[in-house]
């Protein structure tokens, strides 16, 4: 590890390397141990300089977002977590807006709503940046990335900075291009639409209502914890397996909304996946429907 920081530091500012960096604080769920090597990438530039040394070193590297679709090892992550938070800014133009990957949905639906653009109401409340929401293609409320996506620019496989078209992106439920072919995303540009101010930050605040009465928001999670089945709701085939409220060891099966599985405050990793998997056979044994993840699994196994 000392040779990798050596070359690390004579090619980004030491400031920005944080050693055995708790993992528990970068992720939504409050679980997950420390990141052997954590690096605050502050611009495209940085990013390219990084990953061409780690790919030349062969060393194991992690994108992270806001950590809000993950469940890290509680052994933590082996090799670098590049933390894409510090790559922000907006730009709205016209009918478009362009987002670095590090901002937050939330501040891009604050420029949306600035400049009176509708389209981006749906994404206000996920609490994700513009970067994991690409990757996972997110959505709530009938709308997707899918739907406003114009064109991003993603620093390739071959370490090439390049635009890619909304059709080159192959977006579908909960996925994307980037989660097969090693593309991290730098920036997006949403297509949007002029409207009416007042009715833009009505229909957010209604949303935003609608996810506090119905989601745990009072817990640690990661959201919706399984993805939905074709034809099925897993919450609704959760709660009818009789798992309503199932606990273990502080993690548990949230009695408000069944599709969410909760961190009560000590749950480690290990507990929720127990939870996970719990879930998973009883659902299978009573239904014969095989739930499958959204929140993705990361680090040492
Ligand atoms: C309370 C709550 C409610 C939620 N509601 C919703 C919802 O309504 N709809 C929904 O779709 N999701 C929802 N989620 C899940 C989550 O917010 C989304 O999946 C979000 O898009 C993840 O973004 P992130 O920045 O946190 O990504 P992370 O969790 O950090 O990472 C997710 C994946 O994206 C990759 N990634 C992150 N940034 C980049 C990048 N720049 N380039 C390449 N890959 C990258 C990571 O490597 C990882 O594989 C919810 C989560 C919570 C906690």
């Amino acid at each position: 590890m000392e040779n990798i920081l050596k070359k690390l530091r004579e090619i980004i500012n030491s400031d920005s390397i944080l050693l055995n960096e708790p993992m528990s604080e970068h992720t939504t769920f409050k679980t997950g141990g420390n990141a052997d090597i954590f690096i605050k990438i502050g611009s495209a530039d940085e990013l390219k300089k990084i990953i061409c040394l780690l790919k030349s070193e062969n060393y194991p590297y992690f994108v992270l977002g806001k950590g809000s679709n993950l469940l890290v090892s509680d052994k933590g992550i082996r090799g670098v977590v590049l933390y894409m938070g510090g790559l922000k800014g907006i730009v709205a133009e016209g009918e478009s807006v362009t987002s670095y990957s590090g901002n937050s949905l939330a501040s891009v639906a604050g420029e949306c709503l600035k400049n009176s653009l509708t389209g981006f109401e749906f994404a206000s409340g996920i609490p994700g940046t513009v970067g994991g929401a690409m990757y996972m293609n997110a959505g709530a409320y009938g709308s997707e990335m899918n739907d406003i996506i114009e064109s991003v620019v993603v620093l390739d496989k071959d370490n090439n900075i390049v635009k890619r078209n909304k059709d080159e992106l192959k977006l579908g439920y909960r996925s994307s291009v980037i989660q097969e072919n090693g593309d991290i995303l730098i920036s997006a540009k949403y297509r949007l639409k002029k409207g009416d101010k007042e009715k833009i930050r009505q229909k957010m605040s209604e949303l935003n209502l609608r996810r506090k009465e119905k989601q745990p928001l009072e817990f640690a999670s990661a959201g919706s914890t399984f993805k939905r089945p074709k034809g099925y709701f897993a919450g609704k085939l959760i709660e009818d397996s009789g798992l309503k409220g199932f606990e273990h060891c502080g993690a548990a099966v949230s009695d408000k909304h069944c599709g969410f599985i909760v961190n009560l405050g000590s749950a480690r990793t290990e507990d929720i996946l127990y939870v996970i998997d719990y879930v998973r056979d009883k659902v299978y044994n009573k239904f014969g429907v095989k739930l499958q993840t959204e929140v993705k699994f990361i680090g040492e196994k």
